[in-house]
């Protein structure tokens, strides 16, 4: 865990959803395989050669960004997929009950923290997506604010989602803490808005965030 500029105090924290409310590499896989394989059923190509020619454009696309990576999203819009189509996509092809578990030791991290933040997340699923996660996993009561791909129709990294979620909880953006598990995607922009960062490695770093809250625990870089 790596935290960046962190306020004091904090009054709100924004999650990232996959890979950080929970972890499940085959469940990650198993959204972005199901995007390229209808990519490619779209444009009439194999799912291996589809795969191929996303990840060529997004090594291409990081050379030229400084290394940054380009979301899944982001990468279907440069192959013609539309975000609205994008999310009929994700809300057709993604079960998040298939793979997603109730998690205790988060429903109580989440209590701890909901006692003196706001919360919320920010995904690049659609809400309806999100709302499945959040369901499995037993947490949905913890988040008011749910910031979707089809809230704002634009994927992180972009500003425009952490700025409705700071809006839609009532705090400035100085007092919001993101929190996600890709430093490019989830917190480089928001840091630029002058929020505080924490990258996690996955859920099991979420579960230490009550102690780094509540001051006894430090993760500076
Ligand atoms: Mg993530």
């Amino acid at each position: 865990m790596t935290c960046y500029n962190l306020p004091t105090p904090i009054s709100a924290l924004l999650f990232d959803m996959d890979g950080t409310l929970y972890t499940h590499d085959e469940y990650l896989k198993s959204h972005i395989d199901g995007m390229i394989r209808r990519l490619g059923q779209v444009r009439g190509k194999s799912f291996e050669t589809m795969r191929d020619a996303v990840e060529a454009y997004q090594d291409t696309w990081a050379r030229e960004h400084g290394g940054r990576k380009c979301s899944l999203g982001n990468s279907l819009e440069a192959f013609g997929i539309s975000v609205e189509e994008s999310v009929r996509w994700r809300e057709e092809l993604i079960d998040p009950g298939a793979y997603i578990r109730e998690d205790r030791e988060l429903q109580k991290t989440l209590g701890i923290l909901a006692d003196t933040c706001a919360l919320a997340v920010i995904t690049n699923n659609p809400v309806l997506v999100a709302k499945k996660t959040l369901a499995c996993l037993g947490v949905a009561d913890y988040f008011p604010v749910i910031i979707g791909l089809d809230t704002c129709w634009v994927s992180k990294p972009h500003t425009a989602p952490f700025i409705k979620a700071a809006e839609m909880l009532s705090v400035p953006p100085a007092a919001c803490v993101s929190i996600g598990d890709r430093y490019d995607i989830d917190l480089l922009l928001p840091l630029e808005l002058g929020m505080g960062g924490i990258l996690v490695s996955g859920v099991e770093d979420v579960y230490e965030l009550p102690r780094l809250i509540h001051g006894d625990f430090s993760c500076n870089p």
